[in-house]
């Protein structure tokens, strides 16, 4: 006995230095990726659930690994926040989502909105990117209103003033804030109060069970009086049936993104989806 437990340790040492191994591979070759243009931004639609139209889209991170792969932004992101790299890639994300938000609204769509995730550590960070972005959109001749940027409750939460000053400057230049993945990560709301925020959406582990759990139905319709009360809207995440669609819709939810309309995709088709008026 005491023999095959010393094999299982040595197992179990050996695939922690395996994973150890695949993660600082990872990091390395996440180093060149921007470079090698490895990454793509695919695009989620979220539909106006009142006309059926599509209003808005979320930009979404995809990774184009020469040996392994798409590789979800689960797996990537945090190594990009650790490491860093998440300021160059996330400058990125911008870039491309206003030049894509620009060339919408040019082609008649001008109160069509994109949606960048934009990191806490983005956020955190001492640089002046924020100016940076402005300048971008000035010189793209694109209003701050075609821009929403989701954010995490966290954030808010431990504020400090370098955090507020980025917020007010988004304010300032008409940029929207949405609070994403809203109601899993902290009790206080006090912060709502405190910072002009425009959307929440509701996580989608609140819309999964919404036809089974009553419980879930009662959150969600709680978050969309209290968000309508002081004057947000509400963006409904992870909608994957018409039974999902058809309960939001009936507590008055704003906004709806999930597979039941559109899984995220590439930018022409997002395209060929706004000029087919899909509903
Ligand atoms: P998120 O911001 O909460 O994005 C929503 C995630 O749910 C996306 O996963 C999306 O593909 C997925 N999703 C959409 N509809 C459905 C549905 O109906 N059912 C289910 N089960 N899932 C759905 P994705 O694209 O893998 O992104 C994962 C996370 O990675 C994002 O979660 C976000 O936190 C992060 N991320 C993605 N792109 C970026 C980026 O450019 N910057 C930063 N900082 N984070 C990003
Ligand atoms: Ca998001
Ligand atoms: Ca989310
Ligand atoms: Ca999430």
């Amino acid at each position: 006995a005491k023999y095959e437990g010393r094999n299982r340790f040595s197992y179990f040492t050996h695939s922690l230095q395996e994973a150890a191994q695949t993660r600082l591979k990872l990091i390395k070759d996440l180093r060149v990726a921007l470079a090698a243009n490895q990454f793509r931004v695919f695009f989620q639609p979220i539909l106006d659930l009142s006309t059926g139209c599509i209003h808005k889209a979320e930009a979404l991170l995809r990774w184009e690994h020469p040996q392994r792969g798409m590789i979800s932004p689960m797996e990537f992101i945090p190594l990009a926040e650790e490491t860093g790299l998440i300021i160059e890639i996330g400058n990125w994300v911008f870039r491309e989502s206003a030049l894509w938000a620009k060339r919408w609204a040019v082609q008649g769509r001008e109160d069509f909105q994109v949606s960048v995730n934009v990191s806490p550590v983005q956020f955190r960070d001492e640089g002046n990117h924020i100016d940076t972005w402005l300048t971008y959109l000035q010189t793209l001749e694109l209003s701050g209103k075609n821009i929403v940027v989701e954010i995490t409750e966290g954030l808010l939460l431990h504020a400090d003033s370098g955090v507020i000053d980025k917020l007010l400057k988004f304010r300032d230049a008409d940029i929207q804030v949405a609070i994403d993945d809203f109601g899993t990560g902290y009790s206080s709301l006090s912060y709502l109060k405190k910072f002009h925020i425009d959307y929440l959406k509701i996580d989608q582990s609140f819309i999964h069970n919404l036809e089974t759990d009553p419980s879930d139905m009662a959150l969600s319709e709680a978050i969309i009086v209290m968000a309508h009360k002081l004057g947000l809207q509400v963006i409904a995440e992870g909608v994957e049936t018409a039974g999902h669609r058809q309960l939001l819709a009936a507590a008055g939810c704003d906004y709806a993104q999930g597979y039941l309309f559109s899984m995220p995709v590439p930018p022409e088709e997002l395209e060929t989806l706004l000029h087919s008026g899909f509903a």
